[in-house]
This record gives C-alpha cells, structure tokens and sequence, in this order.
C-alpha cells in the first residue's frame, strides 16, 4: 500500500511535469474507484492551470484557481508520466493530458480516488476525508510534547496509536515498527504512560524514519511505481521489519515479531522497553 513517503515521492516526481501548466484533457476511462470520479470533472478541470501540488497525509493534491483535485492511490494505485503515444493497459483508469506529458493512474484494484473540492466550500483541509487528519510528521507544531499531550488517556499500545492516524498522519506499519525501535519504545506500551521525554525520542525517530524512507523514494510495495515511470524503487533499510529471529542490529537478540490488531510488528525485547 503506498505510504506517505511514496505519496510524497510522487508528488516531487509530478510537480516539474503539472505545476504551472495548463491541463489540456482529463480522460477518465474508468470513474468506478472507491468513489466515483464526479461525472463532471474533466468539465471543471480542462483547459486549466495547476498552481501548485500539496499532499495531506496519503492525499495528493493539485491546486488549482477555483479547486483542488484530490487524488489518493489507494491499496494499489500509481501515477506515472507516460509517453503521450502509449496505449493505456488493464487498470489505466485516468490520465492527465498536458502539453509536454501525460501522468496515467494505474489502479489495479480501485480502492484509490479522484475527487473534487470547489474552493467556495472552503479550504481543502476541510474536506471530509482531510479535516479529520492528525497532524503532518514534518509539521513545526509535530514534537514530543505534541505527542504526551495527544495521548494522555489513551490505554491502547503505541504502536497502534500510531497507526490510527489522528494524532499524527503517515506513520504506516513498517514506519510504526522502525520508529518504535530507533526510539528504544516497547510496542505493547500503552501510549498514556509514555512520558514526555521518550515521546521527545519517538518523535525525532518518527520525522527520520520517515525522512529516510522520502529519500530512499519510498519503501518497498509490490504495485508501486514512481512518478519517472521506473518499476524497482528502493526498500528501506529495515533495522526490524520482517527480520523476525534475525539479530539486532544494535545487540544483536533476536528481533521478535507480535500481531497487533492484524497488523506485524516487529521489535528487540532488549532494546525496547
Ligand atoms: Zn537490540
């Protein structure tokens, strides 16, 4: 599933290619994604200029003078520059037509989106799907105080408040275990008892987890491919996702693995407390 830092990644991949240019054709060859591409879009959109791209947790945004699009990529989805001349292929659901490029959505199991927020509803934040969104990991508010003061009564672990995505957004499985590690955190630990010093540590382990993956171009999935169009990305480099039974990097015990709430973790019983 693509993760914040991939959707970060494309979006520096596309901005050269969108920012400042006018969009000649939307071609939405299939509208059935997880919600229905509004029937209207390519109207509203055709013939105008994207000021600039944004991302809100695994939100892609294009800003445009009277809107954003927002477009999410779901469980499986990628955008990708194409050469204007390629046929599209199975799961090719939208393209992006402008003068020097087209961008294509390849979707393989529609559970991403492209939706429309008019700006006379208000700023972009305040769309349903984002004005619920915990803060961004690289936000200046983003630190450990931020993070003690968001979890006082809160009984569950704190690898699952991680997850849940309203205290801070992006930090996905993979990046909950790394994080937890690098900040020496338990993951059973009930996020209310953490104190504010080791929430210090978990935050700056948070933004470089996270600022490693961005610049690695975002970490290993299956469907992914970058905004350039390259297929192979590059995979983390994991200190304990899925390295069950291999030795720990720092004291070299055994990492262990644990599910919770469905999802692998993996942690060291000796340097997570
Ligand atoms: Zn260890």
């Amino acid at each position: 599933m693509p993760e914040l830092p991939e959707v970060e990644t494309t979006r520096r991949g596309i901005a050269p290619t969108v920012e400042g240019r006018e969009l000649r054709r939307l071609i939405v060859r299939e509208p059935r994604l997880r919600w229905p591409v509004p029937a209207d879009l390519a109207a509203l959109v055709e013939g105008r200029r994207v000021l600039a791209t944004g991302r809100r947790g695994k939100y892609l945004l294009m800003q445009f003078e009277h809107g954003w699009l927002i477009v999410h990529l779901g469980m499986s989805g990628s955008l990708r520059h194409v050469h204007p001349d390629e046929a599209p292929r199975k799961h090719d659901h939208v393209d992006w037509v402008f003068d020097q490029a087209v961008l294509r959505l390849h979707d393989p199991r529609r559970f991403g989106a492209v939706l429309w927020h008019d700006a006379a509803a208000g700023p972009v934040e305040s769309h349903p799907l984002l004005a619920s969104l915990g803060i961004e990991p690289f936000d200046d508010r983003f630190d450990g105080g931020w993070l003690f003061r968001h979890t006082r009564r809160r009984s569950a672990p704190i690898k699952q408040a991680l997850l849940m995505g309203d205290i801070v957004v992006g930090v996905g499985n993979i990046y909950a275990s790394e994080s937890l590690f690098r900040a020496g955190i338990h993951p059973r630990t009930a996020a209310g008892r953490i104190s504010a010093a080791r929430y210090d540590k978990l935050a700056a382990a948070v933004r470089a987890t996270l600022d490693d993956a961005i610049r690695a171009g975002g970490s290993s999935l299956r469907d992914y491919v970058g905004a350039g169009g390259e297929s192979g990305y590059f995979q983390i480099d994991a200190r304990v996702y899925d390295r069950a039974g291999q030795p720990c990097r720092v004291c070299a015990t055994p990492i262990r693995r644990l599910v919770q709430g469905q999802r692998a973790t993996y942690y060291c019983p000796k340097c997570q407390r």
